[in-house]
């Protein structure tokens, strides 16, 4: 992966947040406040206005990170800046990264977004897709940069499916207690969309 590569991954997920708007804002309507659609729109649309700038897929990373934690309130801005700040730090300077470079950034975008927030697998939040989302990438990443993204969009997209049947134990969804239960996670919906475009763009 190179910068440019790293550019079309965000911007593929820009696009794909866009498009996804109302179904991540309806699905925050069910458990949450409405807002993760817009939310997340608000700060990919500001990312893509300061991608043109970084020359490493770090600087990338870590550009729309800090990008993120500015322009997006609530749980999901911190929480998707952490993990693409912290995945942008553990590549570093280097002008290429190969696979088992980025499964090493992604796990470190996983610890990040674990210490920020605080949830465990079955909370029913974004680290029920982003977890096993990893695992496969890890898993794969001997085969190369397409085959470990399309591993880890199918787990997060299982492990986005699995979050209906959870009660929610961190953020707003948790103050519903057991009527949490029967919704798929928005968070964890945005995080399928996130793999998927970086499977879309590496394949
Ligand atoms: P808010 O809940 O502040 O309105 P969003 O609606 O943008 O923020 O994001 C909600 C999503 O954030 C949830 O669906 C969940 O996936 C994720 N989330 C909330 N709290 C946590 C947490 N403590 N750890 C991990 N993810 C969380
Ligand atoms: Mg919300
Ligand atoms: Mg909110």
């Amino acid at each position: 992966m190179d910068a440019a590569l790293a550019r079309a991954w965000v911007s593929a997920v820009a696009a794909s947040v866009a498009a996804q708007t109302e179904l991540l804002t309806q699905l925050d309507a069910a458990i949450g406040d409405s807002d993760h659609g817009v939310n997340l729109n608000r700060g990919f649309t500001a990312v893509l206005a300061v991608l043109d700038g970084p020359e490493t897929p770090g600087e990338v990373f870590a550009v729309t990170g800090r990008t993120l934690v500015s322009k997006v309130g609530g749980a999901s801005g911190p929480l998707y800046g952490s993990l693409f700040r912290a995945l942008g730090k553990a590549l570093g300077t280097a002008s290429t990264v190969d696979a088992p470079e980025v499964a090493a950034g992604l796990r470190a975008g996983l610890d990040a977004v674990r210490k920020l927030g605080g949830a465990a697998p079955g909370d029913k939040t974004m680290v029920d897709a982003y977890e096993p989302a990893v695992v496969a990438f890890e898993k794969a990443a001997a085969d190369g940069l397409a085959a470990a993204a399309r591993a880890a969009a199918d787990a997060a997209a299982a492990g986005m499916r699995a979050t209906v049947d959870l009660r929610a134990r961190k953020g707003r969804a948790s103050y519903l207690g057991e009527r949490s239960i029967g919704h798929q996670d928005p968070g964890a919906t945005s995080t399928w969309l996130v793999f998927e475009a970086l499977a879309s763009v590496t394949a």
